[in-house]
Formats: C-alpha cells, sequence, structure tokens
C-alpha cells in the first residue's frame, strides 16, 4: 500500500505536541501536506450520562481514497469516536461536549445518524448486528433506506464481492455463520452507497482465513469503489497491513500516529498490539500484557 500522502520518515507521539493536539498540528500529525482530508475531528471531548469524559481531546484527520487504521487497548475509546462520528452517540446517553467534526466540509456534530449515512458516511457496528429474522437480501434492502434514488444494480454488486451471500439470499440471515454475518453488515452499509466506510472490530470472533478473506475485500472496495475507509481493530497486524495511516489511542486521546509500514516498525507498537519483542520474537500474551500494566503512552 502507498503510504497516506507522501513520504514520511517519522511517527508523531502526542508528547511532541502532534498528533492529540487541535488544528495545524493534527494536521501535520496526519502527514497531509497537499492531501485532501474527508474527515476531520478536532479537539472532541465525548460524555456518557453527563459525567463520565470519555474523549478527551482527540484529534485525527482521514485523507479522501485511504484506509486508515484506529488501534488502541480495550476500552481506550475506538468504538465511542465511530459512534461520535456517525451520530449514534445520543442512542447511548452520550453527547459531543467539545470539539468539531468535519466530513466533507459538513459539521456532522449536530446531525442525527440518518442524515450522516445520507451524506455518505456509513459505519459497520461491532457484532455483526444482522436482522436475523430478515433474509440476506431483505437485510440488504434495508441498508438502502436512506436512499431516494432506489438501489439499481447494487444488491448484485454487493453478491459480487460477496458471493457467499449471493448463494444465501433468500435464506434468514440469523442462521448465516459468523463470517457470513460480517459480510452481511458490510453488504448492507454499502448499499447506502458510502463514500466513507467506518468499520468497528470487523475480525472479532473470526478465524484467520475469514479475517484473511475479510480484509482483501475491504481493500478491495477501497481500490475499486473508492471507498475511503476508517478501521478500528484490536488485530493490528491485519490492520496495519491493509492500512495507510494509523492513529494509537488510549485513554480517549490520540498517542501516537503515523504511516502504517512506520507504525508496524515503531518498537512500542510491536511490544502492545503485534506481539513482538525487540530481538523479532514472538511475546507470550502475558508477558505483553504485563508490561502494558507498567509502561503507558503518555
Ligand atoms: P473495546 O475494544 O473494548 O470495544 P473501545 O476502545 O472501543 O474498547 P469504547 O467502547 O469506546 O472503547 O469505551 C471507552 C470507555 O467508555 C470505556 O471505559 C467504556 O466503559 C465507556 N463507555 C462506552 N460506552 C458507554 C456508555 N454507553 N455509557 C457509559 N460508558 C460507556
Amino acid at each position: 500500500m502507498d503510504g497516506a500522502d507522501g513520504p514520511s520518515d517519522r511517527l508523531v507521539s502526542a508528547s511532541e505536541g502532534g498528533a492529540a493536539s487541535s488544528g495545524p498540528a493534527a494536521s501535520a500529525a496526519a502527514g497531509d501536506r497537499g492531501a485532501s482530508p474527508l474527515l476531520e475531528l478536532n479537539n472532541v471531548e465525548v460524555t456518557y450520562d453527563e459525567m463520565i469524559l470519555v474523549l478527551r481531546g482527540l484529534s485525527m484527520t482521514v485523507q479522501r481514497g485511504k484506509i486508515v487504521a484506529l488501534l488502541g487497548s480495550n476500552g481506550a475509546g475506538k468504538s465511542t469516536t465511530l459512534k461520535a462520528i456517525s451520530g449514534l452517540l445520543p442512542s447511548q446517553n452520550g453527547e459531543i461536549s467539545q470539539g468539531s467534526i468535519q466530513f466533507d466540509g459538513r459539521e456532522l456534530r449536530r446531525c442525527d445518524a440518518a442524515d450522516i449515512v445520507r451524506g455518505g458516511l456509513s459505519q459497520v457496528m461491532e457484532g455483526r448486528r444482522v436482522f436475523g429474522h430478515l433474509s440476506v437480501e431483505e437485510n440488504l434492502i434495508a441498508g438502502a433506506y436512506t436512499r431516494r434514488d432506489g438501489y439499481g444494480d447494487d444488491i448484485e454488486m454487493v453478491y459480487e464481492y460477496f458471493p457467499r451471500l449471493g448463494e444465501r439470499r433468500a435464506g434468514d440471515a440469523g442462521y448465516l455463520s459468523s463470517g457470513e454475518q460480517q459480510m452481511l453488515a458490510i453488504g448492507r452499509a454499502l448499499m447506502s452507497r458510502p463514500r466513507m466506510l467506518m468499520l468497528d472490530e470487523p475480525s472479532l470472533g473470526l478465524g484467520p482465513l475469514l479475517v484473511a478473506e475479510i480484509f482483501e475485500i475491504v481493500e478491495r472496495l477501497n481500490r475499486e469503489l473508492e471507498t475511503t475507509i476508517l478501521l478500528v481493530e484490536q488485530n493490528a497486524t491485519r490492520a496495519l497491513g491493509i492500512a495507510d495511516y494509523g492513529y494509537v489511542m488510549e485513554n480517549g486521546r490520540i498517542v501516537l500516529a503515523g504511516h502504517a509500514d512506520d507504525l508496524r516498525r515503531n518498537p512500542d507498537v510491536q511490544q502492545f498490539y503485534l506481539g513482538l519483542s525487540e530481538s523479532g520474537e514472538r511475546r507470550s500474551y502475558h508477558d505483553v500484557k504485563h508490561y502494558k500494566r507498567r509502561k503507558r503512552w503518555l
């Protein structure tokens, strides 16, 4: 994969005043000189139940046409970031208490979820929430609910990317395997013809072969349909394997940002997310977890 937006020889950490700060510094963190941002988060704060502060001044940029990975350990705030962007916070008693989220120059902060989908931004939520009692095809049709132009050949297009869905088009979605349900969740999001797709942990609970298949399709969607992708993943190896650029989150902030290749080579990222020691051997999960408890990004 190419770099996100031109050559970069270093990562930017929050302590350098880069990725976690707002405005121009955040843009510099994304290395985006001359590139065209599709999504920009600037100093975003999110609060649940009016008192639990989860995002603490998060800034990040997703360049048009790229795949950007958002990494971080459990509870870092990755899903909350996606929900803030897609307008799903109100349903969880959450709100954006500060900052701005611009998609293609338009402020999303006060838009509702359907409006955001209509504007070209779709989220595939964690946990493959398909409508189990509806058929595969009915699920896909439901995904086009915001379209005013009908959906033309888009169902066939989804079946081309996911032939297994085509084979099971009349069957109840509830009887699909986990991998097929993930495919259906992505296919349903595609039915809104998004310019940008946000995927929340698509590899969760799937075996390596299925994960490889799904990531390959995500890469094709990006290349062939020019869909910009924001990919939230615990599986950093896979995510950085297809991403152009990556951000690492901890405790509601971006703590590290850089081109995917640079992040893959970063010793901290290797320790925490790729499970490799400095000598290149694989560290045990227990060792990494132990190390994690001692060391913080900030
Ligand atoms: P994971 O990989 O475990 O899903 P994450 O990085 O996606 O983690 P979030 O799900 O965004 O993290 O959660 C971030 C923090 O916000 C956690 O401490 C979580 O308990 C809290 N949180 C998430 N949703 C809510 C909610 N609806 N109400 C209150 N707190 C919440």
